[in-house]
């Protein structure tokens, strides 16, 4: 072997211990992002500039007063809306000013989303319901069954495949909802006030479920009005206004 192969392969070596910060791979960068509302009379700047970086598996926590903008950054940042203006990387793509039909492509198995009303589909059952991002992403039959059935038993939902949501707890619809967000395996979890329905009881658990599977490498961004389920993330973003106000790290990724 000849001495720059060597010292390539040293550096490439260095590159990959576990505690290089060069390390953390980047999932989402925004550069003064903007967001403005127009309508006929009034014109709401939702996002003034706001600038965040996400590592790929970390848990983040957005909170700030209602009409702060934290819907409006979720929702581009999970490629449901465009900005108005700003730069916005998710991984090495430039997604600002794409067309809807680049975003929904590159949202399919990449990002899921968790709601505060949960959003399931009343007339599909459980398993129906768990299954249809699998169907957007033309998989087989047998692999989504598989699929399917391995999402239920981890959310421990498998007893109620065949019940329909109205049927279920509220905390049973939450775990069904994340059942779903999580079926296509997504890099990226986009949580918007997951447990502001929810008992406490029921609410911790999801908590719960949400924190194994960051554990097990899956980024999140949650907005929350909770303090306690903020505590659960490695860092809390603060909007004030449409803008950040503080960024606190909790706990080390
Ligand atoms: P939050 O989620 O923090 O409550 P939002 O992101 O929903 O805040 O809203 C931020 C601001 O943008 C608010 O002033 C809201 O009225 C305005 N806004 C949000 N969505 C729209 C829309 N589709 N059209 C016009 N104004 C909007």
């Amino acid at each position: 072997m000849l001495l720059w192969e060597l010292f390539i392969l040293a550096y490439g070596l260095i590159k990959i211990t576990p505690n290089n910060p060069d390390n953390l791979i980047k999932m989402i960068k925004t550069v003064d992002l903007v967001k403005v509302f127009r309508t006929d009379e009034v014109e709401t700047t939702a996002l003034n500039k706001v600038n965040i970086e996400v590592q790929d598996g970390e848990f983040v926590a957005v909170m700030g007063p209602s009409g702060c903008g934290k819907s409006t950054l979720l929702n581009i940042l999970g490629l449901l809306d465009n900005p108005s203006g700003g730069s916005y990387l998710f991984g090495e793509t430039e997604v600002a000013g794409l067309k809807e039909k680049q975003r929904t492509n590159l949202r399919k198995g990449n990002i899921g989303f968790v709601f505060q009303s949960f959003n399931l589909i009343d007339e599909l059952s459980v398993y129906e319901n768990i299954e249809l991002p699998l169907l957007y992403l033309k998989m087989s039959a047998s692999e989504r069954k598989k699929k399917v059935e391995d999402v239920m038993e981890r959310m421990k939902i498998i007893h109620r495949r065949n019940h329909f949501p109205q049927q279920l707890s509220g905390g049973q619809q939450q775990r069904v909802a994340i059942a779903r967000a999580v079926v296509t395996n997504p890099k990226l979890i986009l949580a918007d006030e997951p447990t502001g329905n929810l008992d406490s009881a029921n609410g911790a658990e999801v908590m719960a479920l949400l924190t194994e599977l960051n554990e097990d490498g899956t980024t999140i961004i949650m907005v929350t009005h909770s303090p306690s389920d903020a505590e659960k993330a490695h860092r809390i973003i603060q909007l004030f206004d449409g803008h950040i106000v503080t960024e606190n790290i909790q706990k080390k990724l």
